[in-house]
């Protein structure tokens, strides 16, 4: 007798081509031409050109034993995940797509997409984290972040270390022996390394390759993973996976939306880091709805169009706002004056951003003098927009941070926060120079 599932050798025709060509006569295709087609298949949606928004809960299986092989998959009975599509809170074609599409900018084997960064970074960690478990984190992190980890990882026996964002092998080192002891002491493992690079808002950036020494060297590379958030700088200006991070995270809100109008988020990676995730991604939800995926999928067509244009932008409008005399400093990748910062920067970035710091001479009534002023940029949170944006995190962003931390991070309340968009360049720097003289 036959098993019932042995018989379904034909699957249901997808949107999506089997082995989609990353290739043409040798020549491995880039990451912006593959953005216009990669994963979708018009043929398979009327010839619609762009994938339809698939607003459907459920899909209908071809026949019972396709049913149940699909659930197969979904359980993790049948290794390599769902043949086919089953229910919207698994996964959707336009998700599907969006993953496809996300995992070509890292050079990752697979990708998940949530409803927020947050969501991403939260059911990433609960995926891989059990009572007795310790994670390590560079510091300072994004700030929902880092309270998940201290305020509710904790409250399931989870306990953490940091380091700061700047640290040397030899450091780095030194916390990754203290955590291996801890999680010994608590009967647990060293479940991750956690790392954000650049730091907001300092911008100090992590040296992932020592990381990965580092954790190659004491912990069990096939135990810990080592996950960044690379929303500051990717997916364009850097690939830590390349560097020796297991799992790259992003806001989608940010730099891959871009314009400023969706919330969503993703990790990606090789398969095996990837599938605890999607597993509980499945029990939990949290995975983008179709619209947000389709409007992604819109996104990522100019995504290195945006943020090349963002990126030439702020380099001259911080080569305006450097020698001007009521600014008192700045933190932007383009003019780093630490040489670790910037060998790391060398070995690991291939663009300075657009997102950076400005000093404004004298306190918080000076940098909220030069915000009331601006006339293009506008006043919010947020980054990585088709639109300037500015704000001041100490009174804002990190208003709850506590004073003493606050300071040993340099979060100054003369400290204003810049995200370039694509306006043209000299409007901005007419901007921000008349909202100098205002002050
Ligand atoms: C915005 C942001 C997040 C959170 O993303 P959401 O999409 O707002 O949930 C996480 N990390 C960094 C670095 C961010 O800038």
């Amino acid at each position: 007798m036959t098993d019932a599932t042995d018989a379904v050798d034909t699957p249901t025709p997808r949107r999506k081509p089997k082995a989609a060509a990353k290739t043409i006569g040798g020549r491995e295709l880039k990451p912006s031409t593959l953005m216009m087609g990669h994963g979708y298949d018009p043929v398979l949606s009327e010839g619609s050109l762009k994938a339809p928004i698939f607003l459907t809960s459920t899909f209908a299986f071809e026949n019972s034993a396709a049913g149940k092989r699909h659930f197969e998959g979904i359980t993790g009975k049948r290794p390599g995940g769902a043949e086919g599509l089953v229910y919207s809170r698994f996964n959707g074609p336009n998700q599907e797509i969006l993953e496809d599409r996300l995992s070509i900018w890292d050079g990752a084997e697979d990708a998940l997409c949530f409803s927020s960064g947050m969501t991403a970074i939260t059911v990433m960690l609960l995926a891989f984290c059990s009572h007795g478990d310790v994670i390590v984190h560079s510091g300072p992190l994004y700030a929902a972040t880092e309270g998940f980890i201290a305020k509710v990882l904790s409250k399931f026996g989870v306990t953490y270390i940091d380091f700061a964002a700047g640290a040397t092998r030899a450091e780095i080192d030194a916390v990754l022996e203290r955590a291996k002891a801890q999680a010994a002491a608590q009967g647990g493992k060293v479940a991750m390394v956690y790392l954000e690079s650049p730091a907001n808002p300092t911008n100090a950036l992590v040296d992932v390759e020592a990381v990965k020494a580092s954790r190659d060297a004491i912990l069990d590379a096939d135990v810990t993973p080592i996950a960044i958030d690379n929303t500051f700088l990717g997916p364009l200006w850097a690939r830590p996976l390349d560097q020796g991070a297991d799992i790259v995270v992003y806001s989608l809100t940010k730099y891959v939306g871009g314009h400023s109008d969706l919330v969503a988020g993703s990790i990606a990676g090789a398969k095996k880091w990837m599938d605890p995730v999607r597993a509980l991604r499945n029990t939990m939800g949290g995975i983008a709805d179709p619209n947000t995926a389709w409007m992604l999928l819109r996104s990522l067509e100019t995504v290195e169009l945006r943020m090349e244009r963002a990126g030439r932008n702020a380099e001259k409008v911080c080569a305006f706002l450097k020698d001007h005399p009521k600014v008192d400093g700045l933190g932007y990748l383009g003019m780093i004056d630490d040489p670790r910062q910037q060998d790391i920067y060398n070995r690991h970035c291939t663009g300075a951003g657009s997102t950076f710091s400005v000093f404004i001479k004298g306190g918080e009534a000076e940098a909220f003098r030069f915000l009331d002023n601006l006339k293009i940029a506008k006043l919010a949170v947020s980054l990585g927009g088709t639109e300037t944006l500015a704000s001041c995190p100490a009174a804002m962003t990190h208003l709850s941070v506590p004073d003493e931390r606050k300071a040993q991070l340099g979060i100054t309340p003369n400290l204003v926060r810049i995200s370039i968009g694509i306006e043209d360049p000299d409007d901005l720097i007419a901007d921000f120079e008349q909202a100098l003289a205002a002050v």
